[in-house]
């Protein structure tokens, strides 16, 4: 089983969904783990109170990760409580779905803001922390791991989505280019491409029969995923067992990427 022993992470958008399950498999593999929400508290502090019970280390931390000065604050706070961090997943993300000719400039500047911006900000301020700590003591082989939540959009278009689509396309090369900058410290910068994962941000998808059937024509794998699909993948890219990954951004989709049109009409 993957470790994370001796590792503090911090986790983004960690009060639901995606986030909530990679927060939790983080402190099941013996990371501490700041768990950042944005809005609702409960879900973070009820996470962090069973995290204890079980003996681990947590924190639930509110900012709002397209604000510079809150994602300064959640590093603080982190870096206090635990004395380091070594993982950042940057998970936070939302949608505002609107045709192109409907889509208000508030709606393409506010997930701009928080799924890409929020991206940089997050991944600037954590290679700032990864620098300032001695290589004695680390528990890693690498300097720190960032993890950045993509989507398969990254790839693949979506109409009626320009606004979500152009910032996953962004964060494909944001985590490449920042490899590239800071791979000869020993920093590695990957993403996870989650394909459709059962969770609130895609809730119209999945909660009739009918929504469910049509989505699963475009799964391979011929299921919807799940969040702990995504965590068990951002335990291993963010551990010592993925040391010598950098760059690259891990499909964790049921084959949603592989073109499924293609598959019945061939
Ligand atoms: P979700 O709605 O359950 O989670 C999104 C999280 O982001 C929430 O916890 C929310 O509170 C948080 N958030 C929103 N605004 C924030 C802000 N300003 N600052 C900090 N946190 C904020 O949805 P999810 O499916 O768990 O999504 C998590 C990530 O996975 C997103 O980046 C999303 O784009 C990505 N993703 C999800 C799917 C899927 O099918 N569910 C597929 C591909 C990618």
């Amino acid at each position: 089983m993957t470790r994370l022993d001796d590792h503090a992470a911090i986790v983004t958008g960690a009060s639901s969904g995606i986030g909530l399950a990679i927060a939790e498999a983080m402190a099941d593999a013996g990371a501490a783990v700041a768990i950042n929400y944005h809005s609702h508290p409960e879900p973070a502090e009820t996470l962090v109170g069973t995290i204890r019970e079980r003996g681990g280390r947590a924190i639930a931390v509110k900012a709002d990760v397209s604000k510079e000065k809150d994602v300064i604050r959640l590093f603080d706070e982190a870096c206090s409580e635990f004395g380091r961090v070594d993982i950042l997943v940057a998970n936070a993300g939302i949608q505002k779905d609107a045709a192109i000719a409907d889509m208000s400039l508030a709606d393409w500047n506010t997930v701009i803001e928080l799924n890409l911006t929020g991206e940089f900000l997050c991944a600037r301020e954590a290679v700032r922390r990864f620098r300032r700590q001695p290589a004695e003591g680390r528990p890693a082989r690498s300097a720190g791991a960032i993890v950045a939540m993509s989507s398969v959009h990254e790839i693949i278009p979506w109409a009626g989505h320009v606004n979500y689509a152009s910032a996953k396309g962004g964060i494909r090369m944001l985590t490449r280019s920042l490899a590239q900058e800071v791979a000869g410290e020993g920093i590695r910068v990957n993403a996870i491409a989650p394909g459709a994962i059962q969770t609130p941000i895609n809730k119209e998808a999945w909660d009739s029969e009918e929504s469910l059937e049509k989505l699963l024509q475009l799964i391979p794998y011929a299921r919807i995923g799940q969040p702990e699909d995504i965590a068990r993948a951002a335990v291993w890219l963010a551990s010592d067992e993925a040391d010598y990954i950098t760059g690259t951004t891990l499909f964790v989709d049921g084959g949603m990427a592989l073109y499924p049109g293609f598959r019945d009409n061939g």
